[in-house]
């Protein structure tokens, strides 16, 4: 078995430090390609060229690496909290420093545009940045006590190892998210990167041992996610589950979780409403519709999959929306365009579906509709109007950059349609009038609502989503919650 590590087979861009590529996975400290040592090919969606070979681990291998983090979690979590912040503000720092080249690494292997990678490095960096400042935080509350002779206190302590599954659209995000707040709580990581996108999360891997987390208390296991994932669901050493990706797979892990009663959190899939009234600022509406839309390519657990536009503004919303989006441009990522490659074959696939059912039922193409011959795995960014609601892009995830609007009349109308699913993430919101702005976000049933906006997410705020749409909160002082269980004690004075 070679344990030399795979090279970056891309000659066409080269990394300011080659250390960063990575392709083993990083357990209990060490770099490895497992007991069988089989890897896998991983591509770029802009152009299919290979980038490189990452080791898939076995089911074995995959339990040595809770071993490994069930080790490191006694000196972990007993360390003061200072120093814990004080190596989570390293690995921040080192992000920082090195956002070239993982904003070239996930630009290669996801495709999105360089300016958005570079966008999502410093935004995954902020919850490293922020995490580090909670893990200084009290996390004990005195209680005013309510029994005689008693002093009453509330302590929050770390679980135990938490298992991360982190997805291809957000390679680096998804994983600091997650990985901050529970190295912030005391808890030692094993994460599983999706397979499509692996080099981001084993380039910060590389970046976690410089900035000296201890071995095996940031561990990152590559490979077949089933066979990886798995052991650690039965595990009962995992004491928290974090997922980011479909509901479907969501679903899975929470029946899977149930046996051994893991924390969890669940980030899943989204189908977001951009309701506009006529009386918002329309052309502010428009900026923000492509953003909502457009965005990682459409590839978006944000993205806004369904337009309601109040008829008064219904044909000139339309007919703008459309002039910008056909001015959007669509290259490689490493173009800089506004739209990069899908991620893969199924999901340009279901841009064509989808389209065909809404054309099939009625609705009108304004723009695109098509692949687009940038390559092959790239779509058109596409306007639908006069999409009826029995068409599946109304209640389905399109995941990719096609829009579909429909007209309303009354705000009950749209709300009780925004409403009319499972998903329950986020909602866009444009109008003017303050009064219907408070009644429409308490009527809305989504964990977060955009007034007159796009961009809301952050490190400070508390990103999940309701309904189906998931379990739990990441970011913001909730973000620690799942990853920490809460005892209370009594103490007798007398
Ligand atoms: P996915 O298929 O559910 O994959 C997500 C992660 O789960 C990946 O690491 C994947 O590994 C792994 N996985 C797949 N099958 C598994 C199994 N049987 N057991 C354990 N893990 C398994 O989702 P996706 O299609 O990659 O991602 C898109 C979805 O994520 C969309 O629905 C989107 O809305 C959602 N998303 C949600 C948020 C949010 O915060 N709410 C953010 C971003 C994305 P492999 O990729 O290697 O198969």
């Amino acid at each position: 078995m070679s344990m030399v590590q795979p090279k970056f087979r891309t000659t066409q861009f080269e990394l300011a430090d080659p250390a960063l590529f990575r392709g083993f996975s990083y357990v209990g400290g060490r770099w490895t390609a497992g007991a069988s040592a089989q890897m896998f090919a991983v591509t770029n969606p802009a152009d299919g060229s290979h980038l490189g070979d990452v080791a898939s681990l076995s089911a074995t291998d995959s339990a040595q690496a809770v071993d490994a983090a069930q080790q490191a979690f006694g000196p972990w979590s007993s360390m003061l909290p200072q120093q814990r912040a004080a190596t989570l503000r390293r690995w921040y720092e080192l992000i920082l420093e090195h956002r070239e080249d993982l904003a070239l690494l996930m630009t290669l292997e996801q495709g999105k545009p360089i300016s958005e990678a570079r966008g999502e490095i410093d935004y995954g960096a902020s919850f490293v940045e922020f995490f580090a400042e909670e893990a200084r935080r009290p996390n004990i509350e005195g209680v005013t006590s309510h029994l005689p002779d008693a002093e009453v206190e509330v302590w929050r302590e770390p679980v135990g190892v938490a298992a991360l599954i982190t997805p291809w659209n957000f390679p680096s995000a998804m994983l600091t998210r997650k990985a901050a707040a529970a190295l912030a709580a005391g808890c030692t990581v094993v994460a599983h990167p999706s397979a499509q996108t692996p080099f981001s999360a084993l380039a910060l891997a590389e970046l976690s041992e410089r900035a000296g987390f201890p071995a095996g208390t940031f561990n990152v296991v590559t490979g077949d996610a089933p066979v990886v994932v798995e052991p650690w669901m039965k595990d009962r050493r995992v004491r928290a589950v974090s997922f980011t990706g479909s509901t479907e797979i969501g679903k899975l892990l929470y029946r899977q979780s149930a046996d051994t009663v893991k924390r969890l959190v669940l980030e899943l899939g989204g189908h977001a409403p951009f309701i506009l009234f006529a009386d918002a600022d329309l052309d502010q509406a428009v900026e923000e519709a492509i953003k909502a839309k457009f965005a990682t390519s459409g590839q978006d657990c944000l993205g806004a999959n369904r337009f309601f536009v109040e008829r008064p503004v219904y044909e000139a919303f339309c007919a703008k929306f459309t002039e910008a989006t056909s001015r959007l441009t669509v290259g490689a990522g490493m173009d800089d365009p506004d739209i990069g490659p899908l991620m893969n074959d199924a999901a340009v696939a279901k841009q064509e579906q989808h389209v065909a059912d809404a054309l099939g039922k009625g609705a009108r193409l304004l723009t695109g509709g098509a692949r687009h011959d940038a390559g092959r795995l790239f779509y058109q960014p596409t306007v639908l109007a006069d999409v009826p609601v029995d068409a599946l892009i109304m209640h389905e995830e399109t995941f990719g950059p096609v829009a579909a609007i429909a007209p309303f009349d009354t705000e009950e109308e749209v709300l009780e349609k925004a409403n009319d699913t499972e998903y329950g993430l986020v909602a866009y919101l444009h109008t003017q009038d303050p009064r219907r702005i408070y009644r429409a976000s308490r009527t809305l049933q989504f964990g977060m609502v955009a007034v007159n906006r796009t961009k809301v997410t952050g490190a400070p705020i508390p990103f999940g989503g309701m309904k189906q749409s998931g379990l739990g909160r990441e970011g913001s002082r909730l973000g620690m919650e799942a990853f920490t269980d809460v005892k209370y004690v009594c103490r007798d004075w007398a």
